[in-house]
């Protein structure tokens, strides 16, 4: 019930526009603006700001992930070609591909990592130190706060990866920056909706990303923000951004599986420079 009420007030909380359906879901795009109401949100450092806007895809992988082929050099080098501003790199339970690339381009890449807990995966930006896989996802978000990470949740509502449900994530609410609102890799647009619902009624800022594993996705799907140069500054412009993009084609996961088994055979690219 709670779900076709919010249908009603999201377009007034959140400014949702912009979306709409032609022919099939690859073609979904989005528009989401995310006005900042009550949320979190530091006005000094929005005036200081607003001069500047980023174009920032949060959530990429690189060949690091055994499901993605793509060196970090590559994926800078595609995600400058897109008119991208800054991107965050988040390989699965892992963050020396986003060392590389951080070192190849400094300013440009954040570091980030999306973990697997016991419940579900959290995406984590401004990762400083490794948090492994397979923790409960109580201990993983005491290891990101400790570190000051800002903290999302991949795709909560995909029902194909690890999905979370909304008891689980109201338990965590204080404790998370964000959810991801639009993941350019879900099959079925209603799970990002879900999504944006929970945000909604939560009054909780939404981070989106392609979960690129191919160059071709890199840009899919991305926040537009107000420029940052820390991860307290980037917390801060989460609840004035804007969400921008479209799903991928459902091919794109046909390559995911390849690389899985190139993974195996010792045939896939290293991470390298
Ligand atoms: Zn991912």
């Amino acid at each position: 019930m709670w779900s076709s009420a919010l249908h009603l007030l999201a377009p007034f909380k959140f400014g949702i526009a912009g979306r709409r359906v032609r022919f099939a879901q690859t073609t979904w795009t989005y528009d989401i603006i995310q006005t900042p109401g009550n949320l979190r949100l530091m006005e000094e450092q929005k005036t200081l700001l607003a001069a500047m806007t980023f174009k920032v895809d949060l959530h990429i992988h690189t060949c690091a992930s055994k499901d993605s082929a793509v060196r970090p050099a590559d994926a800078i080098r595609a995600a400058k070609r897109r008119g991208l501003d800054r991107i965050c790199i988040t390989d699965h339970n892992r963050i020396d591909g986003a060392l590389v690339a951080k070192e190849i381009a400094p300013e440009f890449v954040i570091v980030g990592e999306e973990i697997l807990t016991t419940h579900g995966e959290i995406l984590a930006f401004f990762v400083s130190e490794w948090v492994p896989p397979f923790l409960s996802h109580l201990e993983t978000l005491d290891r990101l706060e400790t570190q000051g990470a800002v903290i999302s949740v991949s795709h909560p509502f995909d029902r194909h990866r690890h999905p979370w449900n909304d008891e689980m994530l109201e338990a965590i609410l204080s404790r998370l920056d964000a959810v991801e609102g639009l993941n350019a890799r879900s099959l079925h647009a209603h799970d990002n909706q879900l999504s944006q619902e929970f945000a909604a009624m939560h009054n909780l800022p939404m981070t989106a990303g392609s979960d690129a594993h191919t160059t071709v996705e890199i840009g899919a799907a991305y926040l537009e923000m107000p420029g940052f140069t820390s991860a307290e500054e980037f917390r801060a412009g989460l609840a004035g951004s804007t969400i921008h993009g479209r799903l991928s084609p459902a091919w794109v996961h046909c390559i995911t599986l390849v690389n899985k088994w190139r993974s195996k055979l010792g045939l896939k690219p290293r991470i390298g420079k």
